[in-house]
């Protein structure tokens, strides 16, 4: 018998279960619509120009690799600030926030999770129905028990925020709440501006405490109206988490570059709470990596490689708007009677399209297309070579 005899077979993740089954496809025409990456015309993850451009003159340097400070790479951190909170908030001379860089936006809600679990004893989390996969495993793994808030609705394929609220209302007291600021995954729906601020009533009232997960900050509206939940959360004065990531906004999938950001209610906790979020990390990876955090605070600190990539981040961003009215005209065109206009009103990558399972089953056995099983279609992996199939291949299985 051996340490791993009692080891069984874990159940396969759906989505790269999903990527699996579209490899091992042999049609020339299959599309892949499950995965959550930005893809360009060309179906391609790009390269960011500013990305390149940051990386020539970092590899030029020829600087050696020594650590990184266990909370990662100070003007990074200080470049996320700025970013989520805008360069002229008062909060960041206010003493009260404390960002680590982390492996992505998964590994900040991890450091995050695990530090309200060890020093605020906190053992229920609440997350969006429905919410990206991850959120619920992730909090499991990390000992907690997580419920759900009613988000989606399905009859007006737009946000039930009674529902939300009167859910997030009769939620016992102090429980963390994981909100999306932007771009939600997997359904596209936001709340609308005055809907946070009702929702920031409710979290004071019943002294939850907020965990915002922003990974498509830009992929909305735009780097500062995306970040809008953000600053109502830091004007409202209550103490939160940021989980915020550069995977997307970046194209830096690889390079796990995101960040927990936290915000104390007062100068006194900044140093013990980031005293105990260093033992986090250092007990868990030490400190992160460089190559990440240096290509990203090297975009952010310069006025010149900024202005490329907020005009590279709105070319992702204006694609995806546009492959939401091409789908939209091309489904109508192809028949569906359904109202299908909410695909347009939905944003960043994902779209939750209304397929059903055995729709989402029929486009992958008859057609090559493959999306998540919950109707989830990525957006971002349409283009003008595979829109019609896509939409004509939908237009079959939705009649
Ligand atoms: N949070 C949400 C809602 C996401 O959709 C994702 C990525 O898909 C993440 C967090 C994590 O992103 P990262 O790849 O930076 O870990």
């Amino acid at each position: 018998m051996s340490v791993f005899s009692p080891v069984e077979l874990a159940p396969r993740d759906p989505i790269l279960g999903l990527n699996e089954a579209f490899g091992a496809d042999t049609r020339a025409n299959k599309v892949n619509l499950g995965v959550g990456v930005y893809c360009n015309e060309e179906g391609k993850v790009p390269l960011l120009r500013a990305v390149q451009k940051a990386e020539e003159a970092r590899v030029a340097e020829h600087a050696a690799r020594a650590y990184l400070p266990i909370d990662g790479l100070a003007p990074y951190d200080l470049a996320v600030q700025k970013l989520l909170f805008g360069t002229d908030s008062a909060l960041l001379q206010s003493g009260r926030l404390i960002t680590a860089q982390s492996l992505g936006g998964t590994g900040a809600l991890k450091l995050g999770a695990d530090f309200l679990y060890r020093q605020a004893e906190k053992r229920l989390v609440a997350i969006s129905n429905p919410s990206w996969e991850n959120h619920r495993s992730l909090f499991e793994a990390a000992g907690y028990e997580v419920v759900d808030y009613p988000y989606y609705d399905p009859a007006t394929n737009g946000l039930n925020l009674d529902g939300m609220l009167a859910g997030l209302e009769a939620l016992p007291e102090g429980t963390v709440v994981v909100l999306h600021a932007c771009c939600h995954n997997p359904t596209g729906v936001d709340l609308a501006l005055a809907d946070w601020a009702k929702v920031i009533d409710v979290v004071t009232r019943r002294k939850h405490v907020p965990f915002l997960d922003i990974a498509y900050q830009g992929f909305g509206e735009n780097l500062e109206d995306d970040a809008f939940a953000v600053r109502l959360f830091a004007e409202s004065g209550l103490p939160f988490l940021i989980a915020s990531s550069f995977s997307k906004s970046f194209s830096l999938y690889g390079e796990r570059v995101g960040a927990l950001t936290m915000v104390t209610a007062n100068q006194g906790e900044t140093a013990p709470v980031l005293s105990q979020l260093k033992r986090v990390i250092r007990t868990n990876y030490s400190n992160p990596p460089t190559h990440g955090a240096k290509v990203v605070a090297a975009v952010l600190n310069s006025p010149e490689l900024y202005q490329l990539w907020e005009e590279e981040l709105a070319e992702m961003r204006d694609r995806i708007r546009h492959m939401r009215i091409a789908l939209v005209e091309k489904l109508q065109a192809a028949g569906v009677q359904t109202d299908v206009d909410f695909i347009q009103r939905q944003r960043g990558m994902f779209s939750y399209s209304g397929l059903t399972k055995e729709q989402v089953a029929r486009l992958a056995d008859e057609f090559g297309i493959y999306a998540v099983s919950s109707g989830r279609i990525c957006v971002a992996a349409l283009n003008t070579s595979n829109i019609d199939a896509v939409a004509n291949a939908m237009a079959a299985v939705m009649k």
